[in-house]
């Protein structure tokens, strides 16, 4: 079989398939063998991408600077934003642990969001894109495995049960916030399929 550059192959168990078109908006293309999606229509597909990016864009503002946890044990009360967490082991030999949970947390899953929004939000709205549209659709993709927002909440999850007899805790927004961001990541990531983002970008540079 000659290659075409409307050969798709499936991300989960490798079958081949021809992509005459995209699917209709509204409708998903889904693998034959093992059923992962691989394309979604087009016009709901990017949209739900940039507004649940933009939503998780927002709170992460909250979860930077609002408090994360509340510790009382009648003794001492002590609240930390993330931010603040980070900050607390920016000096001496654990300066660089402080770097890279500041850039795995905070700054990576920032910066994976904005560079989608960059990429397809003239899209979502039926516009010519941006300048290096396409760049910033790479690099999104290229961060995806390191912006780690997950990673942390479970390493929450696990300082909360030890902690749970010591002291009373409380969740502050941020920890809310940060719980929906990993939801909406997730929901954002279902409708990203490779295959109809950069369909989408090249048929509107193209145009
Ligand atoms: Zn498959």
């Amino acid at each position: 079989m000659q290659p075409s550059p409307d050969m798709v192959c499936c991300p989960v168990c490798d079958a081949l398939h021809c992509f005459p078109a995209d699917p209709d908006p509204g409708e998903r293309a889904r693998c034959v063998r093992c059923r992962t999606v691989l394309a979604n229509g087009k016009d709901q597909a990017i949209l739900h991408i940039v507004v649940l990016a933009a939503t998780a864009l927002v709170l992460m503002t909250i979860v930077v600077f609002y408090p994360f946890l509340e510790l009382r044990n009648g003794v001492f009360d002590s609240r930390a934003s993330v931010f603040e967490t980070v900050m607390s082991f920016s000096e001496g030999v654990m300066a660089p642990l402080s770097i890279a949970v500041a850039a795995f947390v905070i700054v990576l899953p920032i910066a994976r969001l904005s560079l989608l929004i960059w990429a397809l939000g003239p899209l979502s709205v039926d516009r010519e894109p941006w300048p290096g549209a396409a760049r910033a659709l790479r690099w999104a993709e290229i961060l995806k495995p390191w912006a780690m927002a997950e990673i942390f909440m479970v390493g929450v999850a696990v300082a909360l049960v030890k902690l749970a007899d010591l002291a009373t805790l409380s969740m502050g927004p941020a920890f809310w916030s940060f719980a929906a961001i990993v939801i909406i990541t997730a929901l954002k990531d279902t409708q990203m399929s490779k295959h109809s983002v950069w369909t989408a970008l090249d048929t509107a540079k193209t145009r």
